[in-house]
């Protein structure tokens, strides 16, 4: 970093530094703009343009929170990790996550006979898995999962 002054910021570095910020923000909202572009620039289930959220397709495979990446990101990196993702609007983006909760993660085994809350509870329960599958009603394979994140991975 060049510019550093003593023994105090004269008002022309300042203003420097503050240019700075100004620009990374910019340079923020730019990337944010761009990949929205990229992604086709509306929802993919209703084409609303309003309140556009970039959807990772499978949590699975999310490596990172790509809007807060692309702040310093290299762009290579954001495009990979973009081919993973799809628009959606606010409203279709939260009814995904909640189908994710309930059905991708809760149908395959016997977890999704229970709620948000029985899984809280069992996360938190130390007694043996068949002792709370018990009582549950479930599995004991299902209180695993549950317990070691294989199922329920966004009742967090
Ligand atoms: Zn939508």
């Amino acid at each position: 970093m060049t510019g550093v002054r003593f023994p105090y910021d004269p008002p022309s570095l300042r203003r420097v530094m503050f240019d700075r910020k100004t620009y990374q923000k910019n340079r923020y909202e730019e990337r944010k703009k761009w990949l929205i572009e990229m992604l086709g620039g509306k929802c993919n289930k209703c084409n609303s343009c309003n309140s556009l959220e970039i959807d990772h397709k499978d949590p699975k495979i999310k490596s990172f929170n790509i809007l807060c990446m692309a702040r310093g990101m290299v762009l290579e990196k954001l495009v990979v990790e973009l081919k993973k993702c799809q628009l959606l609007c606010s409203a279709c983006h939260k009814n995904k996550t909640k189908i994710d909760g309930s059905t991708l993660y809760g149908e395959t085994c016997a977890s999704s006979k229970l709620s948000l809350n029985d899984v809280k509870k069992i996360r938190c329960d130390i007694r043996s898995s068949r002792a709370v599958a018990k009582e549950f009603g479930v599995s004991h394979v299902s209180i695993l999962n549950i317990k070691n994140n294989k199922s329920w991975r966004r009742a967090e």
